[in-house]
């Protein structure tokens, strides 16, 4: 039997691969946007429990080549059992290529370079990082517990390491009082960092979230419409000059035009098809078709 506790979440691109549950929850679980570990409590599992799993899941997927070590934020795990979790993994998949996870600001903060470049010599390979917004005043409302420059930091760090980097960015979550400071400072931080996957979503509340999000905007706070979401888009590619190769999606459940292309090579056509969508709103997915 494996010990997994609902709900399970993993990026999209995992979605073909194992999970090992590590954590129960996310360490944090402040960000006022967020509600996947709402209902969790946040707890460690014990490396019996971890070892079992492992042991369990490989009597059914002997041949996996990827591992995705959930819950929330797996890099919360203190690096010595982190290092016994990966050496258990690479010892009993004999195919293993990459083992990956999700990553907090956090996490990168407290883990020193030579314990994220061990991780990474370990086969921890890639992780999965929450930017949302570069904007210090909206880190602040959407109580994401951290800075630009603490995220620019931890983000080099982590390159420093070895890992390769997946981030997403919360179009609108600024609402339109904050649209171009949003998109000012995280084009910012990602020309400012070495990214090697960027993807934009649409930003999504659950009901349960609102009077905390809403709270922080004593101003108020205007939701982006679609045509809207699109424009702040437009300027955040406009905006950006990755100084590396940059895999770039927009094809979340939540968006409403997807886009998918490299940049900076491909950044002048995916101008060109916002643009395009901003002028013909037929193009775009309808509301009821999409979820967050
Ligand atoms: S760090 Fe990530 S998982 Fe945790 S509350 Fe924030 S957005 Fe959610």
């Amino acid at each position: 039997m494996i010990h997994y506790s609902e709900p399970l979440f993993r990026p999209p691109s995992e979605a073909n691969n194992v999970i090992i549950q590590i954590t129960h929850g996310c360490s944090y679980n402040a960000c006022s946007f967020c509600s996947m570990y709402e209902t969790k409590q946040y707890k460690q599992k014990s490396l019996d429990e971890v070892f079992e799993d492992i042991e369990t899941l490989n009597k059914y997927y002997s041949q996996a080549h990827k591992i995705f070590l959930a819950d929330g934020d797996a890099l919360a795990v203190d690096t010595s059992t982190l290092l016994q979790i990966l050496k258990k993994l690479y010892a009993s998949f004999p195919n293993l290529r990459r083992v990956t996870s999700y990553a907090s600001p956090i996490n990168l903060e407290q883990k020193s370079l030579e314990e994220l470049s061990t991780l990474y010599e370990a086969g921890l390979k890639l992780i999965y990082f929450g930017i949302e917004t570069g904007s210090d005043v909206l880190l602040k409302k959407i109580q994401k517990g951290t800075t630009f420059s603490k995220m620019k930091e931890g983000l080099n760090k982590a390159s420093q390491a070895g890992f390769k980097i997946s981030a997403t960015v919360i179009l609108g979550v600024g609402g339109r009082e904050y649209s171009k400071e949003h998109v000012a400072q995280t084009a910012r931080l990602v020309n400012e960092t070495t990214l090697n996957y960027l993807s934009t979503l649409q930003l999504g509340l659950q009901q349960t979230k609102e009077a905390q999000f809403y709270k922080k905007f004593e101003q108020g706070f205007t939701w982006l419409d679609d045509k809207e979401m699109l424009e702040e888009q437009l300027h955040f590619l406009e905006a950006l000059q990755p100084t590396n190769k940059i895999i770039f999606r927009s094809n979340h459940a939540s968006n409403a035009f997807a886009l998918a292309g490299t940049l900076p090579k491909n950044t002048n056509r995916l101008i060109d098809e916002v643009k395009y969508a901003i002028k013909d709103e037929s193009l775009l997915t309808p509301s009821w078709l999409r979820g967050f």
